[in-house]
């Protein structure tokens, strides 16, 4: 009797295995079929993470404490190799019962459940196990052949029964069940921590960068500003600030109703009148401030027109003639510290002219206004 070596080609099991995994590294990594929302979420993490390091992270290190970034790179890492164990790893997949198996349980069924008549329902394949006092039933798959154990369901994405399943997740792009679970939730516990990191220290970069760069600062003078319904131009030469009895008239004496009217007042319509109508070659049409002509007989006090700086000399933009007023403009007057340089503001910004007398306008004038 001679032997006869006949050689075989040696295969993993899991070349073999049904079901609609994908396999690699020779079958110690399995996954689902579909994986392209778990690049998704790996793109994410490790998109997120890369400009969280390359943008904030220097500036942290140096300005508040190098712990962030070694705390921001455990924790990344932490989350992608809780990611990796639970979208490489087996969830508990259970093997489908081999063609012999099958063929015996079906036989056990059939005797179990006795001859059905043609026509009629066969009962459903149902075995009842004990549990702790309460009866659980155990179903039968169709697919695998096997009676599923307890808390067992199978995967329609993965084409498996998964032993203790919670769900198929294809962020994971794996089923999470007995093997996995506890890896799934870490990695969610994990992500959730790296994204409250990421976004707490993003808030403190950008307020030391805000503080850093003055905006803060502004912001606060404008807002002090704003409290007092002043101007930054008066702010800096003092008018307003009490000396000589001088108080700011605009001011309502009251933060909520000096805020409304800077913040929440109407915005006034310009005294420019850029898109009017004008005929060139006509006498004084070629004078811009003409344009004020019907503007100043509108009914808008803030639109009231001012003199020029030409007409009535450096200082008459803030000194009103006293002497020709009717109303209260005590408040009006010249500061002692304008008779430094002045910036002369627009006529927006000057305070609103008292009514004039018509002996005030000189003749020749009678063009402007
Ligand atoms: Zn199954
Ligand atoms: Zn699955």
């Amino acid at each position: 009797m001679s032997t006869v070596m006949v050689a075989k080609k040696v295969k993993r099991k899991w070349e073999n295995l049904p079901g609609k995994n994908t396999f690699c590294c020779d079958g110690r990594v399995m996954m689902a079929r579909q994986k392209g929302v778990f690049y998704l979420t790996l793109f994410l993490i490790v998109g997120t993470c890369a400009l969280f390091f390359a943008f904030e992270c220097p500036y942290l290190a140096v300005n508040l404490s190098p712990a962030i970034p070694a705390v921001g790179a455990v924790l990344f890492l932490f989350v992608v190799a809780m990611l990796f164990r639970t979208s490489f790893s087996d969830p508990g997949v259970l093997p489908r019962a081999l063609p012999e198996e099958a063929t015996f349980i079906e036989m056990e069924i059939e005797a179990a459940n006795g001859n059905v008549p043609p026509g009629q329902r066969p009962p459903p394949r149902i075995r009842n196990v004990q549990i702790n006092n309460q009866i659980v039933k155990l179903k039968y798959c169709y697919t695998c052949k096997i009676f599923r154990p307890p808390r067992a369901s199978h995967c329609s994405i993965c084409d498996n029964c998964v032993e203790r399943f919670d769900h198929h997740c294809p962020w994971v792009g794996n089923c999470v069940g007995k093997r996995n679970y506890r890896y799934f939730y870490l990695f969610t516990l994990s992500l959730s921590l790296l994204t409250i990191f990421i976004f707490a220290f993003d808030i403190v970069h950008m307020v030391m960068r805000s503080v850093d760069s003055g905006f803060v600062g502004l912001t606060g003078f404008h807002t002090y500003l704003i409290s007092l319904n002043q101007t930054t131009n008066e702010d800096i030469k003092g008018s307003w600030s009490g000396k000589n009895r001088v108080q700011n008239p605009y001011s309502h004496r009251n933060f909520m109703k000096n805020c409304c009217e800077v913040l929440c007042g109407p915005v006034h319509p310009s005294v420019l009148d850029r898109r009017g109508l004008m005929l060139e070659g006509l006498p004084g049409s070629t004078n811009p401030t003409a344009a004020l002509t019907h503007v100043s007989k509108s009914k808008n006090p803030e639109a009231q027109p001012t003199k020029t700086k030409a007409e009535h000399g450096p200082d008459d933009d803030v000194k009103p003639d006293v002497s020709t007023s009717t109303t209260d403009i005590s408040g009006l007057e010249k500061s002692p510290s304008s008779s430094e340089p002045e910036m002369l503001p627009s006529p927006q910004d000057l305070p609103p002219e008292p009514p004039r007398d018509n002996t005030d306008c000189a003749p020749g004038k009678e063009d402007t206004y």
